[in-house]
């Protein structure tokens, strides 16, 4: 049995994006959020909900995806941790400025900064220990060895669908699980689909995370490690990360500080290089950690909108009755009027009866 627990900001943005059914990977591997048997119950219960989804579990269908297999035989498997780290500094939480001073207070000169950052980030160099890295001083990779954590997640396990697409899933303390998708297309194009936190306090009625309830957020390393440990497993096989999308589990926004800075380092320019704008973050809209991602990173925005008017959206969405559409509309307008090329995407699910008309 598989069970997938994935952001509805997937579905969404693929949707939005236009795409045919066979560039969109992820309907298959996510059925049982917009699931008849869903759909049914909450045109049913819609009506009456007033805090948290009423709906009984079952009517999720938690079922399996036939198309799913488990990776068993990857062969990098074995090169992962699969423990939790030890207490020590873990790196990947650290921007470029922080581990520089990191590097110097601990007695080194700062530009061995930077030849880390590259072994951490660097194309085809993700390192996952000190014992990786060649060509650096003894004393300097004892230190690392001493008191630097590589990694920041345990590796649980790899599925693949037919299709190409693959989930990873990781475990974070206290035995929580988060998932990370890594979707390839034909055209060249490679996106990773990371979570921001365990759980979601945002509540949408149409999904299966916000269910849970926010149980953590997740740190910067444990965002980045999820590209940084896609890129190690796949690249080789599916070309280089080309898009990374923040609409796995958790409202990114929610969780802000750690968002920010880990899409700062995942667009680094000696690391992990990625384009500002292939590096996607969805909301549900909250506005004013919206207004402080638009002005401290030049990554790129999604909106998941859902409705048009407020009526459904505070039904559907309850973050809507604290930031409803028109304090939302104004917020963006004035954000994109201080940028230059600046796209906002909006992700819009259809939901029977209840957004479509
Ligand atoms: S904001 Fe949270 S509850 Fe809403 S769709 Fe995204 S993950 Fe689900």
């Amino acid at each position: 049995m598989v069970p997938l627990v994935l952001s509805a900001h997937v579905r969404a943005f693929f949707s939005c994006m236009s795409l045919p059914k066979s560039q969109v990977p992820m309907w298959a591997l996510l059925p049982f959020r917009f699931h008849p048997t869903f759909f049914t119950s909450m045109q049913n219960t819609l009506p009456c909900i007033t805090g948290f989804a009423p709906f009984p579990l079952s009517s999720c269908c938690i079922h399996t995806a036939p198309s799913i297999q488990l990776l068993t035989d990857q062969s990098d498997l074995a090169a992962l941790p699969t423990q939790f780290p030890a207490n020590k500094v873990v790196l990947k939480n650290m921007i470029y400025n922080e581990l520089e001073d990191w590097v110097e207070s601990m007695g080194h000169k700062k530009t061995r900064a930077m030849m880390l950052w590259r072994w951490l980030y660097g194309r085809d160099k993700w390192v996952e220990s000190a014992d990786e890295i060649i060509g650096i001083k003894k004393d300097f990779k004892q230190l690392l060895q001493d008191t630097g954590d590589f990694g920041a997640l345990a590796l649980q396990n790899i599925y693949v669908a037919k299709d190409g697409t693959r989930k990873i899933l990781f475990g974070v303390e206290e035995g929580s699980t988060i998932e990370t998708v890594v979707i390839p297309c034909d055209r060249g194009r490679t996106t990773v689909c990371v979570s921001s936190q365990v759980g979601c306090a945002m509540n949408c009625q149409f999904c299966y995370t916000g269910r849970m309830g926010l149980k953590k957020n997740l740190s910067t390393a444990q965002i980045v490690e999820q590209l940084v440990v896609a890129s190690r497993l796949f690249s080789t096989e599916l070309g280089p990360i080309t898009n990374v999308v923040f609409m796995g589990m958790g409202e990114p926004l929610h969780n802000v500080e750690n968002v920010i800075r880990a899409a700062n380092i995942m667009v680094d320019l000696h690391g992990l290089h990625l384009s500002p704008n292939k590096v996607t973050i969805s909301t549900s809209g909250l506005v004013p950690q919206l207004r402080r991602f638009c002005r401290e990173t030049a990554c790129s925005l999604a909106v998941s909108l859902n409705a048009t008017t407020d009526e459904v959206r505070n039904w559907i969405m309850p973050v809507n009755r604290k930031y409803n559409l028109h304090t939302l509309m104004s917020a963006l307008k004035e954000e994109i009027s201080c940028k230059k090329d600046f796209k906002v995407f909006f992700e819009y699910v259809l939901l029977s009866g209840i957004n479509d008309r």
